[in-house]
C-alpha cells in the first residue's frame, strides 16, 4: 500500500456532519480524510425525512451519496473507529459509572482492531514492518486502558 498518508485534516465521523465538511474542505483544496465508525445515528431510521430533494432516501443511500461527493474532490473516505475521539468522550463522562463504560469501548475498539490487523499481517496485505509496530502499540494501549479501568472500577467499590 502507497496511500499518502499526509492530509491538512482528518474528520472522525463520516455522518452527515463530518461528510458536509469533509466535502467543504474538499472544495476548499484541502486535502483530507475521514475516518468513520459505520454507525450512523439514523441508521433505523426507513428513509430520511424534510430534507429538500433527499425526502424518503434510506439513510445508507445519503451516506453512500455524501462520500462520493467528497471523493469527486479528492477527499478519501476510510472504515475506522479513532478511539482518542472516544477516549475524549471518556474524559467527558458524565459520572464515574458512565467514565468506565467508556473506557471500556475504547478497551472494546482497541482490541478489535488488532485482530483485524492480524488478520490483515496473517493474509499478506500488508508486510510485518507495517503491521507490526501497530499490533504493539494496540496492544500497549490495552494494557493501560484495562489498568484504567480497573483502578476506576477499584474507586466505585
Ligand atoms: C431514528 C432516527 C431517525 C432520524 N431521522 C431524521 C430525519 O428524518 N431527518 C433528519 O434531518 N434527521 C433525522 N435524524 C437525526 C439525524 O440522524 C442526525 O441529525 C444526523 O445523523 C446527525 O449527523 P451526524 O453526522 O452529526 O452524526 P451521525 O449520523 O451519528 O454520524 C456520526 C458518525 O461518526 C462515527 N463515529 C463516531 N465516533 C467515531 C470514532 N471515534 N471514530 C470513527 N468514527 C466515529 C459514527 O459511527 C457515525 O457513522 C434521525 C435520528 C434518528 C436516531
Amino acid at each position: 500500500m502507497s496511500e499518502d498518508m499526509t492530509f491538512d485534516v482528518v474528520v472522525v465521523g463520516g455522518g452527515v456532519a463530518g461528510l458536509s465538511g469533509a466535502m467543504a474542505l474538499g472544495r476548499s483544496r484541502r486535502s483530507v480524510l475521514v475516518i468513520d465508525a459505520g454507525e450512523p445515528r439514523n441508521a433505523p431510521a426507513a428513509g430520511v425525512h424534510a430534507f429538500l430533494t433527499r425526502d424518503g432516501l434510506p439513510p445508507a443511500e445519503l451516506v453512500r451519496l455524501g462520500r462520493a461527493e467528497v471523493e469527486s474532490y479528492g477527499g478519501r473516505v476510510r472504515s475506522g473507529t479513532a478511539v482518542a475521539a472516544n477516549y475524549g468522550e471518556a474524559r467527558g463522562a458524565e459520572s464515574r459509572q458512565d467514565f468506565i463504560h467508556k473506557l471500556r469501548v475504547v478497551f472494546k475498539e482497541l482490541n478489535e482492531t488488532t485482530i483485524w490487523v492480524e488478520v490483515i499481517a496473517l493474509s499478506s496485505m500488508l508486510p510485518t514492518e507495517i503491521t507490526a509496530p501497530i499490533v504493539a502499540e494496540n496492544r500497549e494501549l490495552c494494557r493501560v486502558f484495562a489498568a484504567s479501568i480497573k483502578t476506576a472500577r477499584a474507586s466505585m467499590d
